[in-house]
């Protein structure tokens, strides 16, 4: 008797546990939360030819991702596209380049192994990106693989699920602020491929006196690049020559890591880094460089008395456009800025689509960390897979500034 009464105890104990514990959202897999290094698959970097006239596929690039390649017939090539480990997020990105002996038309089937189709396919020519017209696709939606066909001749053409960002492109956006004495840029980390993590720390008001404090957060997840050029729309209007950005920044600084995953970026990774792993479910164990180094930067605010930090924004990219914010019976100082936030940038933008869900703080996401270090509000700011680049610098900069606005006035 005393036995089961305490085996029910027991039980009653685990699960009352299992209830308060995160352990993933619906769409992650099993052990997400779980951040210490996991084994990856090695991407070979090659090119391959198959077919008469022959078709070549290279993956010797920055960004790039297929894991094999072969002909199933005259015209029909499969491309094989696997994560770079499992169980993972089905967030799968390809980028790779394609050509051909000679002029012809060909069929590329993308198969994925690990995850099913997502990402409408991209073609770049020169400077410019665009999805391939939807009569040229073909999803099979029982073995979840998609069909497109295009012209090919000996000229690369380079097809991708989003806009590639190289190492060439961060650094010249990054370059794109050396003319500003008030931008910093510093190195002030290193991923495990010895990528450098970069924080950029916008002020111009003195150590020695008092400032509001943003912080943005960016690309941990590779594939979410319309999130990533959100983000670095508003780092844009935030350093820009408006009044407005003026006025803001004589009251705040903004201190930012633009792109966090640097590894995964420039390996064409679908989520995780290179030990990996999902980095924002790494907000309180922080086994990774990179949460660390976020980490390790930014903890030196709560004894700096000259600093507060107001909010905080981690950029993503989804299947719609969502904000997350920290829900509204929690209280966060300021409290509740993200709800007054959403429904300016609603009115600001009709011809978008916005959704809004609010999450408890539990899940160790660099939102909840940022609200439970300093006690600020925060909100994961999500752009659709979709949405073209004139809606984003729309909405971004339509958000950005309604959002110095806010925080002007909260800090009158
Ligand atoms: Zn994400």
């Amino acid at each position: 008797m005393n036995r089961l009464f305490l085996l029910l105890s027991v039980l009653l104990l685990l699960s009352c546990k299992s209830s308060e514990e995160f352990t993933g959202f619906s769409y992650d897999p099993e052990d997400v939360t779980n951040t210490v290094d996991k084994e990856i698959n090695f991407q070979y970097r090659r090119v391959i030819g198959a077919g008469n006239p022959t078709v070549w596929i290279s993956n010797k690039f920055e960004g790039a991702r297929f894991n094999d390649f072969y002909a199933i017939n005259d015209t029909l090539f499969e491309i094989l596209i696997e994560p770079e480990n499992a169980p993972i997020n089905n967030s799968p990105w390809y980028a790779f380049k394609v050509w051909s002996d000679s002029a012809r038309t060909a069929t590329f089937r993308l198969n994925y192994n690990n995850g099913r189709h997502r990402y409408v396919p991209k073609i770049s020519i020169e400077d410019t990106i665009r999805a391939i017209d939807s009569s040229k696709l073909r999803y099979d939606s029982v073995n979840q693989t998609m069909d497109f066909s295009i012209k090919l001749d000996q000229e690369p053409k380079t097809i991708s699920a989003q806009l590639i960002t190289d190492s060439e492109y961060y650094s010249e956006w990054l370059s794109s602020f050396s003319g500003l004495d008030f931008v910093t840029i510093s190195d002030v980390g290193f991923t495990h491929r010895d990528n450098p993590i970069k924080k950029m720390v916008v002020s111009e008001i003195p150590n020695n006196e008092e400032a509001g404090v943003l912080i943005i957060i960016g690309r941990q997840h590779p594939p979410e690049v319309p999130g990533y050029l959100a983000s670095q729309i508003f780092i844009e209007e935030l350093t820009g020559s408006s009044e407005l950005a003026k006025e803001f920044r004589k009251k705040f600084e903004i201190i930012a890591f633009p792109l966090l995953n640097v590894d995964g970026v420039l390996n064409g990774h679908w989520r995780h880094n290179a030990a990996g792993i999902d980095l924002n479910r790494d907000w309180e164990n922080f086994n990774q460089p990179e949460t660390q180094t976020v980490k390790n930067e930014l903890l030196p605010l709560l004894n700096n008395s000259n600093r507060t930090v107001y909010y905080g924004i981690d950029f993503h990219s989804t299947n719609e456009n969502i904000f997350y914010p920290i829900e509204e019976s929690v209280k966060t100082v300021p409290d509740n800025l993200t709800q007054r936030w959403i429904p300016i940038i609603e009115s600001e933008n009709p011809n978008v689509p916005f959704n809004t869900e609010e999450f408890d703080t539990n899940s160790p996401i660099a939102k909840n960390w940022i609200y439970k270090t300093f006690g600020a509000d925060a909100v994961t700011f999500e752009i659709d897979d979709n949405l073209d680049s004139k809606a984003i610098n729309q909405v971004s900069k339509s958000a950005v500034r309604s959002l110095m606005k806010l925080l002007l006035e909260e800090k009158k």
